[in-house]
C-alpha cells in the first residue's frame, strides 16, 4: 500500500501522482485496461524516435493502448492476417476501407447482396465525393471480369452475404482482381474469421464487424480492418488516424474476455441452426432454406469447397408466395424467444422479415415469398423449434 502520509509532497501531488501506479509481480489472465488519452514517454529521445505507422509501441491513447493492441494481434491471428486495425463500429471499418484506398475518379465494385450501410456509404461517397461505384451479381465468379473498368481500385466481397446468404466464388473474384492489381476486401463478418480463411484465399483485406460473434453479448459496437501486407496496413491506419478515430480500453477489454469462447459458442450456434434449418426445409409454409450449407443456397458448392468450422447462427428462411407480408409479420411477432432486432452473434435469438427486392439494383432475387432472418441464440434448440412451429400454427394455420 502507498504511504500518502510520509511524503514531502503536498497530498494533492502525491494523489495525482502515487508512486505505485504500476503493482510490480501482479500477474492475472486478464489483459490490463489500459486507458489513456496522454501516453507517457521516459525522454525526448523516445518520444522523438516514433513513428506513428510502428504497431509495437503507442504514442498517444487514440491510436492504441496496450489492450487494443493485445486485441488486434489476437484478431490478426484469428483471420491468418498479419496485423488488425481497431475501429468503433464495423461499419467505420468498412469506411476505413474506402478512406484508405480509393479517392474522386475511382471504381469501385460492390456485390449485390452487400451489407446494406456498406451501399449506403459506397452511394454516399459517389453522390458527394466523387466515387464512381457499380453492384454486381453476388454469383458472377469469373464475369466479375466484365465488370472491370480501367480505373477499378477496390473489389469488394461477401460471402456469405448475411440476408440472402449466397456464398460467392471468392477465389475466382480474386484470380479476376490480382491479374489487374485491383485490391480485394471481404466482409468476414459471418464466419467470424473462425471458418473462412479470406487471406488462403488471396483477399487482402478482411473486414470484421466484431459487434457479433467476438463481442457475443450484444453489447458492444467495434469493427477491425485485417491485412497480411504491410504496405496496405499503413494506408489504412493513416486514414484511420487522419479520421481521428480509435476504440476505448474498457470495449477492447470486453472482447478480449469474449474470445476464448468463441470458438465454441460458434460451433454450438452452428449446431442448433443446422439441426433447425433441416427442420425448416420439411415444413410446408417454407419455400426455401438459405443456410449455405443446404442445396437451397445459391454457392453452397463454394461453401463446400472454402470453408471449414460450420455456418454459425445465420440463415434465412423464404416462405411460400402464397403468405402475404402481412401474415409473415404476424408470424415474426407470434414467436417467443426470438426477439425482434438488428445485429446478432449474441446469446439470444433473433427474427427480422427483409423485402429483398427492394435492396437490389444488380440482380434478379427469384424468390416471390417473404424473407425472414432467423440468428439462432444459445437457447435450448428443442424450445426454439417448439416456438416456431406454435408461431407458425398460430399466424399462417
Ligand atoms: C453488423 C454488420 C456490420 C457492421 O457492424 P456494426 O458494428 O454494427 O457497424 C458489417 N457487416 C456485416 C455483415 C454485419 O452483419
Amino acid at each position: 500500500m502507498t504511504d500518502f502520509s510520509s511524503k514531502d509532497r503536498d497530498l494533492q501531488t502525491r494523489i495525482v501522482q502515487p508512486e505505485d501506479r504500476i503493482t510490480p509481480g501482479f500477474e492475472s489472465f486478464a489483459v490490463p485496461v489500459a486507458r489513456a488519452s496522454t501516453v507517457v514517454f521516459p525522454d525526448l529521445a523516445t518520444m522523438r524516435s516514433l513513428v506513428w505507422s510502428d504497431d509495437s509501441r503507442w504514442r498517444y491513447g487514440l491510436h492504441g493502448t496496450p489492450t487494443t493492441i493485445a486485441l488486434a494481434q489476437r484478431l490478426a491471428a484469428i483471420e491468418g492476417g498479419e496485423h488488425a486495425l481497431l475501429q468503433p463500429s464495423g461499419l467505420a471499418a468498412i469506411s476505413n476501407v474506402y478512406f484508405g484506398l480509393v479517392k474522386a475518379g475511382d471504381h469501385v465494385l460492390i456485390p449485390d447482396n452487400a451489407y446494406s450501410p456498406n451501399r449506403e456509404h459506397a452511394d454516399w461517397l459517389a453522390s458527394d465525393f466523387g466515387l464512381e461505384v457499380t453492384y454486381y451479381d453476388p454469383m458472377t465468379g469469373a464475369g466479375i471480369a466484365d465488370s472491370i473498368r480501367p480505373n477499378t481500385k477496390l473489389i469488394w466481397l461477401e460471402a456469405p452475404g448475411s440476408v440472402t446468404m449466397e456464398v460467392q466464388d471468392v477465389p475466382a473474384i480474386v484470380a479476376a482482381a490480382r491479374a489487374r492489381g485491383i485490391v480485394t476486401a471481404i466482409d468476414n463478418t459471418y464466419s467470424a474469421g473462425l471458418a473462412f480463411k479470406p487471406f488462403e484465399h488471396g483477399v487482402d483485406i478482411s473486414v470484421q464487424a466484431l459487434t457479433k460473434y467476438q463481442s457475443g453479448g450484444s453489447d458492444i459496437l467495434m469493427g477491425a480492418a485485417i491485412t497480411r501486407d504491410i504496405e496496405l496496413h499503413k494506408k489504412l491506419k493513416r486514414a484511420r488516424m487522419r479520421l481521428g478515430v480509435g476504440v476505448s480500453a474498457d470495449d477492447a477489454s470486453l472482447v478480449l474476455r469474449s474470445l476464448p469462447s468463441m470458438k465454441l459458442r460458434y460451433e454450438a450456434h452452428d449446431r442448433s441452426a443446422l439441426a433447425l434449418a433441416r427442420w425448416l426445409k420439411t415444413r410446408p409454409e417454407i419455400a426455401a432454406v438459405l443456410h449455405p450449407a443446404l442445396e437451397d443456397c445459391p454457392g453452397h458448392a463454394f461453401f463446400e469447397r472454402d470453408f471449414a468450422g460450420g455456418a454459425g447462427g445465420l440463415f434465412s428462411i423464404v416462405f411460400d408466395a402464397r403468405y402475404s407480408a402481412a401474415r409473415i409479420d404476424a408470424f415474426v411477432e407470434a414467436l417467443e424467444l426470438f426477439a425482434i432486432g438488428w445485429s446478432w452473434g449474441g446469446a439470444h435469438s433473433l427474427a427480422m422479415p427483409y423485402n429483398v427486392r427492394s435492396m437490389r439494383t444488380a440482380s434478379q432475387w427469384p424468390h416471390e415469398g417473404v424473407l425472414v432472418r432467423l440468428y439462432i441464440g444459445l437457447e435450448d434448440e428443442a424450445d426454439l423449434r417448439a416456438d416456431i412451429e406454435a408461431a407458425l400454427g398460430k399466424a399462417l394455420a
